[in-house]
């Protein structure tokens, strides 16, 4: 997936692992009269390559598990790659110092999942707001920031009169909209928004998804939608990359994948939407469960539970097609025209 002028992101061959078989002496093992490190590792992303275009809201999709919200985490610097590169408008952002990520502090924001964690309950929203302006726009003087702040808390729905009141005096929908409103403060150009709406009561997600779609034709803004919310992919995303495992399986134009799906493991995942008018049911069952991350299956991650899986597809790692830039895919059936 090169990089091309329109990118703004560009991840190539990214890895991340943890470690999880705790200290090194908690490592070392006796077996037949020998002293063995044994060293337990999570792969929770595996070699993925994925560009996001500016002013696109490229949407990550896949199960808990498949390594999505580590990808949003790693773009945002609050993860090392174990190996591979991010880079932000051209510049290796994943190898720098905290001091030289400063300035891409204020144009990638995150927002997190759950609005009731990722606000201080002992500060009011006049705090939680102006605190980063005051970092990131130390030009500003007092009444000039606290403009900013009314202006961001109008656009996102939330009266200024209200800034000095604290997190729990707000609805489970006004406290991400006021999380929304801290990322916009610093005038971002990327934003991750880590599953944002699926903590909220149905009645009041496509209220915040509208929200930050107009946030992003207003502001220009380029979105990584992390999500397992199928039909927020279809009404949100420009593009879409559908993950199983830690692995890129799918990735293309939304409307293609929608209407076209070639992986078996989309084709699964895109079957358990519910169709209006249509009684016929057409739900793929895949069988089995998700391998652990520990123990990855060789060659396609996902060839345990695959009807179309043949010997290739367990000794080698298909890599995501190049013939059709819009719409690539990673399987071995489809490159030998099995299906
Ligand atoms: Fe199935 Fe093989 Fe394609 Fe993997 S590569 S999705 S196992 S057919």
């Amino acid at each position: 997936m090169n990089q091309t002028d329109n990118n703004l992101v560009a991840i190539e061959n990214l890895f991340k692992e943890f470690v999880i078989s705790g200290s090194f002496l908690d490592e070392i093992t006796f077996e037949k009269g020998k002293l063995i490190r044994k060293r337990e590792t999570v792969k929770a992303v595996n070699g993925v390559n994925m560009n996001i275009a500016q002013g696109e809201a490229l949407c990550v999709v896949g199960e808990s598990g498949c390594g999505k919200t580590t990808i949003g985490r790693l773009v945002m610097g609050l993860l090392q790659p174990t190996r591979g590169s991010i880079h932000y408008a051209g510049q290796r952002i994943d190898d720098l110092s905290r001091d030289q990520l400063i300035p891409y502090r204020r144009k990638m924001q995150m927002i997190f999942q759950n609005p009731y964690a990722s606000l201080n309950p002992r500060k009011t929203v006049n705090y939680t707001l102006s605190e980063p302006v005051a970092y990131h726009f130390p030009e500003l003087n007092k009444s000039e920031r606290a403009e900013k702040v009314a202006e961001v808390m109008e656009s996102v729905g939330i009266s200024p009169k209200w800034g000095d009141r604290f997190p729990h005096e707000f609805s489970g929908g006004q406290r991400q909209r006021i999380s929304i409103a801290r990322a916009l403060t610093v005038d971002p150009e990327f934003i991750v928004a880590d599953e944002p709406i699926s903590a909220l009561d149905v009645s009041i997600q496509a209220q915040v998804l509208n929200l930050l779609m107009d946030a992003q034709e207003q502001r220009k803004l380029t979105y990584l939608f992390i999500t397992h919310d199928l039909s927020v992919v279809e009404h949100f995303g420009t593009r879409v990359a559908v993950m199983y495992l830690g692995t890129l399986c799918e990735f293309g134009e939304t409307k293609k994948v929608f209407s076209q799906p070639k992986h078996p493991y989309t084709k699964a995942l895109l079957s358990a939407i519910p169709k209006i008018r249509t009684t016929e049911s057409k739900h793929i069952k895949l069988n089995g469960e998700v391998p652990t991350p520990i123990n990855l299956p060789s060659g396609c991650v996902f060839h345990g539970r695959c009807p179309h899986a043949t010997d290739i597809c367990k000794q080698q790692i298909p890599e995501l097609d190049s013939s059709d830039s819009t719409h690539r895919v990673a399987c071995h059936a489809i490159a030998e025209g099995r299906i």
